[in-house]
């Protein structure tokens, strides 16, 4: 499993258990599925990483953007959201077929 390190504590995570933002469209964005192209930077998905990762603006470092950061609390609820569902193994299948009428 590759490490990657938290750009706000420095700790060295498993990739998988870090979120990737990627700078992107002007702003930073949440790279949950990790598909977005673009220079990436790793941190915790760890409310007081995040904080600290925008007052000591790893961020820009990082990614080396001079785009404006997204609103933290707008960007810390994608997180947790992602974060929470990739918990959860999207291997099911949902598109079971739907038998209509009866
Ligand atoms: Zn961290």
């Amino acid at each position: 499993m590759p490490l990657r390190t938290c750009i706000a504590c420095r700790k060295k995570v498993e990739k998988a258990r870090l979120v990737r933002l990627v700078a992107g469209g002007g702003t930073l964005r949440y790279d949950r599925d990790a598909v977005l192209e673009g220079r990436g930077a790793y941190i915790c998905p760890d409310k007081d990483c995040l904080a600290a990762a925008y007052k000591k603006g790893a961020f820009q470092r990082a990614i080396k953007t001079k785009a404006g950061l997204p609103d933290i609390d707008a960007l810390w609820v994608d997180i947790e959201d992602g974060s929470k569902s990739n918990k959860t193994t999207r291997a099911a299948d949902k598109t079971a077929p739907a038998s209509k009428g009866g």
